[in-house]
């Protein structure tokens, strides 16, 4: 049995519960609180998150009953922690995925990409969760070297040329310096499909929407043992307090799977990595007129990647840390060294929030939807790059389990596959960082 990656610890610090608790929106109630007593429904639902409630969305469209149930509160796990970066890619471009599956599964990778963007729009509209903030701006690839700039620019060029996408433009390094206000870098790509959220706001909106047409959301449920039904299709699904009944099953856990061996199975499919944050104060009237007066998210182009976006007048910057555990103080300091040396400016300005959460990497870096037996369907593995990807995904989940066979291209997982000596997991993830590391710090 795995051990659990993290105890049901306290809800970070963060940023964004600082912005729920100001307007208001963090203490609303936004579901049916604990289960109490068994029920029956056609499909249950393990995770609150993005990809738990995009599922129950698509289940309640269509009329179908169902049942969410989290260990926790909604937004407790990565959707609540996020960086709110809202991007229509995946972790492996889309000229290598036609070279190595062809044209046509580059094309629908593509739209699936870019489906991500339109449903969190579409998410936002009918929940009217405006005080999410989404803002299409776009997302900029910011190039630390000459050689990454050719690559970025390349890319942009092929999906031009080959998917009819004029959505990413190349810019030059003095558009690039104008632009973020800093001159760490030799120039950028920007992806217009693509902009930032305030991702708590976005869970607790998409929640509150659910929970007013009815579907109920059961926070502090930990699911603790999942059973097949016995003399019939079906799942048992055993709380502290109650049972669930249901026809199917979506394990929508991802990077949290290992909270419970009732769910751990989920968590051998993935590599979690610890992704921290810092939000500074708010920034000075000069810094706040220079620094990424565009408003779109940013990222560079190094192995260990940084990324950046404005919110609340302040400067957020994040990065994956191997090093530390969810809830400890390592990888900040390393952070802040980290954003000074692009923004000096912001040397005698203080950190104000610094957070951290645990992402899912799977070893092809793109996530994986599927079924693990006849009963139930699992949707994990955004690899940190889930806001978009996980509200769709989430639908195609809640499809698959009614039956229908949406195209999910190379995201489709047929059956689980854990990951090769899984529990060798943390040293590898480790070793792995600090070569990343070792690279970016000689620039090669
Ligand atoms: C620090 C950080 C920064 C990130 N930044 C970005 C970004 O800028 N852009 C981007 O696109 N993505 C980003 N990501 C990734 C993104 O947040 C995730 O991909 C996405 O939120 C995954 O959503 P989910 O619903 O699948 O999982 P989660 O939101 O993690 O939800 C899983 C839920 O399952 C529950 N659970 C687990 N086991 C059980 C059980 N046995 N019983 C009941 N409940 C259980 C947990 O309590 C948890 O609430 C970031 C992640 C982190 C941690």
């Amino acid at each position: 049995m795995l051990a659990p990656l993290v105890s049901t610890s306290p809800q970070p610090d963060s940023l964004w519960r600082h912005l729920a608790a100001r307007a208001g929106t963090l203490d609303l109630p936004v579901g049916a609180g604990p289960l109490t007593r068994d029920v029956q429904t056609d499909v249950a639902i393990v995770g609150a998150g993005y990809s738990g409630l995009a599922a129950a969305y698509a289940l309640s469209k269509r009329g179908v009953p169902c049942v969410v149930l989290d260990a926790n509160p909604v937004g407790w796990g990565a959707s609540g922690r996020n960086g709110g970066v809202v991007s229509s890619k995946f972790r492996v471009s889309f000229p290598a995925i036609a070279a190595r599956y062809g044209l046509d599964v580059a094309k629908r990778m593509h739209r699936l990409a870019h489906d991500g963007v339109r449903v969190v729009q579409s998410l936002v509209d009918e929940f009217a969760i405006s005080g999410a903030e989404f803002q299409r701006t776009g997302s900029l690839r910011c190039a630390h070297s000459e050689r990454a700039l050719a690559t970025c620019v390349a890319e942009a060029d092929w999906v031009r040329a080959s998917l009819g996408d004029r959505s990413m433009k190349a810019l030059s390094r003095a558009q690039t310096q104008h632009e973020t206000g800093s001159t760490g870098f030799v120039g950028g790509v920007l992806s217009e499909d693509a902009g930032t959220i305030l991702p708590l706001e976005y869970v607790l909106g998409i929640a509150r929407g659910l929970a007013a047409r009815g579907v109920p959301i059961h926070e502090s449920t930990r699911v603790e043992a999942i059973e097949p039904a016995r003399g019939g299709p079906g799942v048992v699904l055993r709380t502290a307090a109650a049972t669930v009944r249901a026809r199917q099953l979506i394990v929508a856990t991802n990077a949290y799977s290992g909270l419970n061996p009732a769910t751990a199975a989920y968590q051998r499919e993935l590599v979690p990595f610890r992704s921290a944050m810092i939000a500074t104060e708010r920034l000075p009237a000069d810094v706040d007129a220079k620094l990424m007066t565009m408003q779109r998210s940013y990222t560079e182009t190094r192995r260990m990647m940084k990324w950046f976006r404005r919110a609340d007048g302040r400067m957020l910057f994040g990065g994956r840390d191997a090093f530390g555990k969810e809830g400890q103080d390592t990888g900040f300091e390393a952070l802040r060294r980290a954003m000074i040396a692009l923004f000096p400016e912001l040397a005698d300005v203080r950190v104000a929030f610094r957070w951290s959460g645990y992402v899912a990497m799977t070893f092809n870096a793109l996530p994986h939807v599927g079924r693990s037996d006849d009963a139930t369907v699992f949707c994990v593995g955004y690899n940190g790059a889930g806001v978009a990807m996980a509200s769709l995904v989430g639908q195609h989940a809640a499809a698959l389990a009614l039956g229908e066979r949406p195209d999910l291209a190379l995201l489709a997982q047929d059956g689980l596959r854990p990951v090769p000596f899984h529990s060798l997991r943390a040293p590898g993830v480790r070793l792995v960082a600090a070569w990343y590391q070792l690279l970016d710090a000689v620039g090669v």
